[in-house]
């Protein structure tokens, strides 16, 4: 046999790809339904979500935490090379990668859309950009499945082809009535197209017309909204879909169904105690006493229940003469008390598995758990820093991006900073770092510039031509500063000596100066002469301070 002989060009290969898996829980191509196997559907889980005290407390929480500081619009790059496109972080004068001095600065100007847009209100329900980002957290606390929609206008040519579009409005999608529209391989945008004239029209081919406007240029559809038994299709860059806890191909797993028991428990429980409070549908107990006169006894049982009706804490109490003072009397309980129970305990432990998951973590204001234990009231929630970066990750890393990029903006990235404030004194101590390394690198030979936000840059100063002057070559003879690049200034040199000369000793553990990170690593100079397990060795030596 003979082979052929290939001459190898990438021309000439053969292209194949590793097969895409397929996913078990798409089940035909088209609109795809969320997992119900456990019998709890949307808007079961957004009721329950609703009536707990627990859930609604930690998701608003979580929410207020999360977007405490709104959010801010930051410069992608500090310079932009316009040869070569590459993104400078720092402040530069030439470009690292082609060395071209073409360099620019984030584009304003298209900011200017969007920030007109999102400073009024971004919906016909008046709703401002950031309500609609809380309702979207709350989607994903509750359901795990949150659907960004932004409305848009195109501008078609004649061909129905777009030309530009527009960003009119921006809603939250509903996870009970949206859904992914998605191949069996969860792929999105292969099954339906659309016309976006007519958006009420569906074909399962791209190589179709509108039968109403004859159109060809049909657009896939990636979501669909099936709601009062319509579907509304949207296409790509219309919806955004994310999940938090479980992303997947399609959609997220909802907390709730993780925390069913706990939370229904908790909602029984409440309601337990509403009812034998408001309504006592059962007398705490009764008692009971042998009798010969059952007529008597179902005459008096009638009396009881009127009773009761006027009175939820009545207990009823029957004295029957017996002949020669027998028979027995005794005290039947019907409800346990709430200590019996366990009440508070058990109450405690499911509403810590419920805070735990979303990372809030609640303290109990003045507990006085042994005087009955219903008093506990004013419960403070923290919500965790961690839990409050993880949400801000989720909206700064897939949300903001879709919008900045339907927005068309390249050179600004939107941003939830972080809930926690920045300590001011923290500041400025990183500035005074950031001055004592420019200070360092200028004594090292750069030239050091400072741009409008007060960040340096660094630069080689041309190599001077050897300089022919007549005399005094050997004063003009650059002064060799052994120190530089420390944080040690030659003039303060003699001063220090001295002082070290009048200690007579060299000092034990020397003082650095304030900034430098101090790098020993021996065992802490506090508990010399302790054992070393006494001690604590988890200091970080940077933040120590010397005192006396
Ligand atoms: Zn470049
Ligand atoms: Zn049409």
């Amino acid at each position: 046999m003979v082979e052929e002989k290939r001459r190898f060009s990438i021309a000439n290969l053969f292209r194949r790809t590793t097969p895409r898996p397929a996913d078990r829980k798409v089940f035909n191509p088209g609109i795809q339904e969320k997992d119900n196997s456990y019998m709890l559907t949307a808007p079961i889980i957004y009721h329950i979500a609703n009536q707990s005290i627990i859930v609604r407390t930690c998701v608003t929480q979580l929410k207020n935490e999360i977007f405490r500081r709104g959010y801010i619009w930051e410069e992608k790059f500090v310079a932009k090379c316009d040869d070569c496109c590459k993104e400078h972080k720092t402040p530069t004068l030439e470009c690292v990668d082609c060395g071209s001095t073409n360099l620019s600065k984030p584009n304003r100007d298209q900011l200017k859309y969007a920030l007109s847009f999102m400073e009024g209100y971004v919906n016909k329900s008046e709703q401002l950009f950031i309500d609609v980002l809380k309702e979207l957290e709350d989607d994903l606390n509750i359901m795990d499945d949150g659907y960004l929609v932004l409305v848009k206008e195109y501008f078609l040519d004649n061909d129905s082809e777009i030309m530009m579009h527009r960003i009119k409005e921006i809603y939250r999608g509903d996870p009970v009535g949206m859904h992914i529209y998605a191949d069996e391989l969860g792929e999105r945008g292969t099954e339906g197209f659309t016309c976006l004239r007519h958006r009420d029209f569906i074909s399962d081919t791209p190589v179709a017309s509108c039968p109403n406007c004859g159109a060809t240029e049909l657009y896939p559809i990636h979501y669909v909204n099936r709601v009062n038994g319509e579907e509304q299709y949207f296409l790509e860059g219309e919806v955004l879909h994310f999940s938090k806890y479980t992303p997947s191909r399609l959609y997220g797993l909802s907390p709730l169904i993780t925390l069913w028991n706990s939370v229904t428990t908790l909602i029984a429980m409440d309601n337990y105690i509403n009812s034998s409070y408001t309504k006592a549908r059962m007398p705490r107990g009764l008692l009971a006493v042998q009798t010969r006169n059952i007529e008597s006894m179902k005459s008096f049982w009638k009396g009881v229940k009127e009773k009761m009706e006027q009175d939820p804490h009545f207990i009823p109490v029957m004295g029957i003469e017996s002949e020669g003072g027998k028979g027995s009397i005794e005290w039947i309980k019907f409800m346990d008390s709430l200590k019996e129970m366990d009440y508070v305990s058990v109450k405690d432990d499911l509403r810590d598995r419920v805070s735990g998951f979303y990372g809030v973590s609640k303290i109990f204001m003045a507990d006085n758990s042994s005087s009955g234990g219903l008093n506990n009231e004013g419960m403070q929630i923290l919500v965790t820093n961690r839990a409050v970066e993880m949400a801000q990750t989720i909206w700064n890393n897939y949300v903001f991006p879709f919008v900045t990029k339907e927005f068309g903006i390249t050179d600004w990235v939107l941003k939830l900073p972080p809930s926690e404030e920045e300590d001011e004194v923290a500041k400025l101590r990183k500035r005074e770092l950031e001055v004592n390394i420019a200070a360092s690198i200028k004594n090292l030979g750069f030239e050091i510039d400072m741009d409008d936000e007060g960040r340096f840059s660094y630069s080689k100063p041309e190599p001077k031509p050897e300089q022919e002057s007549a005399g005094g070559n050997q004063e003009e003879k650059v002064e060799l500063d052994p120190y530089a690049g420390t944080n040690i200034d030659a003039s303060q040199l003699g001063q220090m000596q001295e002082e070290m000369m009048n200690q007579g000793k060299k000092q034990e553990n020397p003082a650095t100066t304030r900034n430098k990170p101090s790098m020993d690593s021996g065992p802490d100079k506090r508990f010399s002469g302790l054992p070393e397990a006494a001690g604590n060795q988890n200091v970080d030596k940077r933040t120590e301070r010397r005192v006396g």
